[in-house]
């Protein structure tokens, strides 16, 4: 594997591979890598030539200073677990680098995407995710992206990205969530939690299983203040308990036949985590 640290570098070494016509498939992620993201490898190493991950801990897209603060960083362990899982480069760039001095960070017209769910409890946050990936893409210009429907909405976000930038031969692949062996959605943030809170954090994948198993017994109020509940029993604070339409993401009320998807976002401690599950 070879690490790349300076965006020219890297961006020069992958136009000749696509000369070569090789097929450039490229993983970002914020690093502290578990099973989850190197199921994105996996997936990428089945469709291209050349796999391209990128470790970046985007300071843009946090919009609670805390939680980038103890982001958790894994770096060596992450370059031996991407070299084991067959990784041809590694971007490590710093902030510099990604954001040089002068660079202008400009608005995205993201829609309803950005008031609802994560956009509405997190502002800004899809900003700055639009803001790296783009940023990324201009740099790798894969010709497959891989990303994880763990973060359901920032695959939304991003596809409608692609669109603003007018790049839609770039692939969107979704990839499926990797859970723990008791359901638990794998994500960097669960090495913050402490056993007992590890334990409880159960309770989402859970919820969501009832959502799903009572689709048709109960109105969607009811489900939904009951996960609320579950959540709550055991020490989460709620942001949403979400039924919403696969492809809006708007709220449902009631089954009305689309493919509908529900999402979980709660807080334990310090530590916020998100799941969805789709239920049809
Ligand atoms: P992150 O490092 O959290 O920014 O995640 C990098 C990529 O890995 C994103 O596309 C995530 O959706 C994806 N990802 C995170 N957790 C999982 C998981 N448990 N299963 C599959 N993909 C995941």
């Amino acid at each position: 594997m070879i690490i790349f640290n300076k965006a020219d570098a890297l961006h020069t070494h992958l136009q000749q591979q696509k000369r070569e016509n090789k097929k450039v498939g490229f993983v970002p992620t914020m690093g502290a890598l578990h099973a989850g993201h190197l199921s994105l490898i996996e997936a990428c190493k089945a469709e291209n030539d050349v796999v391209v991950c990128s470790i970046f801990v985007n300071p843009t897209q946090f919009n609670n200073p805390e939680d980038f603060k103890h982001y958790p960083i894994t770096i060596e362990k992450d370059i031996e677990a991407l070299i084991n899982a067959g990784c041809s480069i590694l971007f490590l760039p710093s902030a510099e680098e990604i954001y040089p001095e002068g660079y202008i960070t400009k608005h995205y017209d993201l829609g309803e995407l950005e008031n609802v769910l994560e956009g509405y409890y997190r502002p800004g946050h899809f900003q700055g995710v639009c803001q790296v990936v783009e940023r990324l893409l201009q740099i790798v210009d894969p010709n497959n992206l891989y990303m994880g429907i763990k973060d359901y909405q920032q695959c939304m976000v991003v596809k409608k990205l692609i669109t603003i930038m007018g790049r839609e031969d770039i692939q969107l692949n979704l990839v499926t969530t990797m859970r723990e062996k008791d359901g638990l959605a794998m994500s960097s943030r669960n090495m913050r939690l402490s056993g007992d809170q590890r334990d409880k954090a159960l309770i989402i994948h859970k919820a969501l299983s009832y959502i799903k198993n009572n689709i048709n017994q109960k109105p969607f109020e009811n489900l939904k203040q009951d996960a609320v509940n579950m959540l709550e029993q055991q020490g989460f604070k709620v942001d949403y308990v979400s039924i919403s339409g696969a492809k809006s993401l708007e709220p449902i009320a009631q089954s009305d036949g689309q493919p509908a998807v529900a999402l979980i976002a709660a807080t334990i401690g310090e530590i916020r985590l998100i799941d969805n599950m789709l239920l049809n």
